[in-house]
């Protein structure tokens, strides 16, 4: 069930996950929690009989693609616009109901769809945009950058995204390879940090994850082939490393859900090999690592959590594996003031479960122990 900004809702005697032992009566106003007081341990107030909840914040995605319908995009543009629409709707609605309240998404998606979809079809879920990405094909000099920029700018988006390298659809040996000069990567982050937005740099490795740290970036996304040089200078610009895991995973697998040409399967395989230590690397220096799961076609919007099994298998403790998709994701966002946490004059974004989702064996599990999803204001 998903509660949408309720403007008051007391829970009594429940768990805040991660703090064992104690019972708090919360209560939310105007979407917001208005006060956290720790139960009264009146034995004999909490009856049999009664369920044990815990609440935790609503999990934020940071890299989602909530617009995109199929892997590739000329079927994308097959379809009827409205058929588009539905879909695009009913991912919001999946992605929300799996415990998502926040999604970043990654491109494809600009502001006044996310407004259209709210209005028309209600699925509260709170979105960043980066509406267009800047790709290979923007590589065309400094005015050409200033024009596209000004269009992602006026579209209301709050972040911008660089598609700094290729990724599955590029061959091997090239994956690494730059789509833009030094000099057009460093005028796209100047530029949108002069106005006040925030950049997200896809790369699958090499100099433009140096560039990145360099320039100061918000997040790397994907950078499966970070060295450990590399992840100490991450580390040390304060720049977020968000691995998107599981879908290389997903995609290396050609009787998966994506079903890609062994090709592709075969280079999602060497993403695969080559993310624990990425990620092994980051998690030494320091880096902080943000939850995102690049989930962008119908099989895979709703099934979010997965990321949480792929980043443990990949060395983060279960705990590290659901902060970094809860307030260490509020502060890659730069919201770690009022997301991420169950705390007085935080959004109510929250997840209710009916057993500690810090002790779940796996996604699995804890999915299937929602009892409810919470937004707050919006
Ligand atoms: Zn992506």
């Amino acid at each position: 069930m998903i509660l949408k900004s309720p403007q008051s809702k007391t829970f009594r005697h429940v768990y805040i996950a991660g703090i064992p032992d104690k019972r708090f009566d919360i209560s939310i106003q105007n979407g917001r929690f208005a006060s956290i007081t720790e139960s009264n341990p009146h034995p004999a107030e909490v009856v049999d009989g009664v369920q044990d909840l815990w609440i935790n914040p609503g999990v934020i995605d940071l890299h989602t693609h909530l617009a995109w319908t199929d892997f590739d995009h000329d079927d994308q543009l097959k379809r009827d616009p409205h058929e588009v629409e539905v879909m695009q709707a009913q991912a919001f609605e999946a992605t929300l109901r799996t415990g998502v309240t926040t999604a970043r998404d990654a491109g494809g998606l600009p502001p006044a769809a996310v407004r259209h979809i709210a209005e028309h079809y209600g699925p509260s879920l709170r979105v960043q945009t980066s509406t267009d990405m800047l790709g290979a094909a923007d590589s065309r000099g400094l005015q050409h950058l200033e024009q596209r920029l000004k269009g992602i700018f006026e579209s209301g988006a709050q972040w911008v995204k660089i598609m700094a390298t290729g990724g599955l659809g590029a061959p091997t040996e090239k994956v690494a390879d730059p789509n833009f000069s030094e000099e057009e990567f460093h005028f796209i982050v100047r530029h949108a940090h002069a106005h006040n937005k925030k950049v997200m740099v896809h790369t699958w490795g090499g100099v433009t994850i140096d560039w990145s740290a360099a320039a100061g970036v918000t997040s790397i996304e994907h950078g499966m082939f970070l060295t450990e040089d590399q992840a100490g200078r991450l580390a040390e610009a304060g720049v977020a490393f968000v691995p998107t895991a599981s879908i290389y995973r997903i995609a290396a697998d050609p009787r998966g859900v994506l079903a890609l040409p062994q090709v592709i399967c075969d280079r999602a395989a060497r993403a695969v090999e080559a993310h624990p230590k990425a990620i092994e690397y980051a998690r030494k220096a320091g880096v902080r690592l943000g939850f995102g799961t690049d989930y962008a076609t119908p099989a895979l919007h709703g099934h979010n959590l997965q990321e949480l099994d792929t980043l443990t298998d990949y060395g983060l403790t279960w705990s590290e594996a659901l902060k970094s998709a809860t307030s260490t994701a509020a502060e890659i966002l730069g919201s770690g003031y009022e997301l991420g946490r169950i705390a007085e004059g935080y959004l109510a974004d929250a997840i209710i479960f009916d057993a500690d989702p810090y002790r779940a064996k796996n996604a699995d599990e804890l999915q299937k122990s929602i009892v409810t999803v919470i937004t707050g204001a919006v």
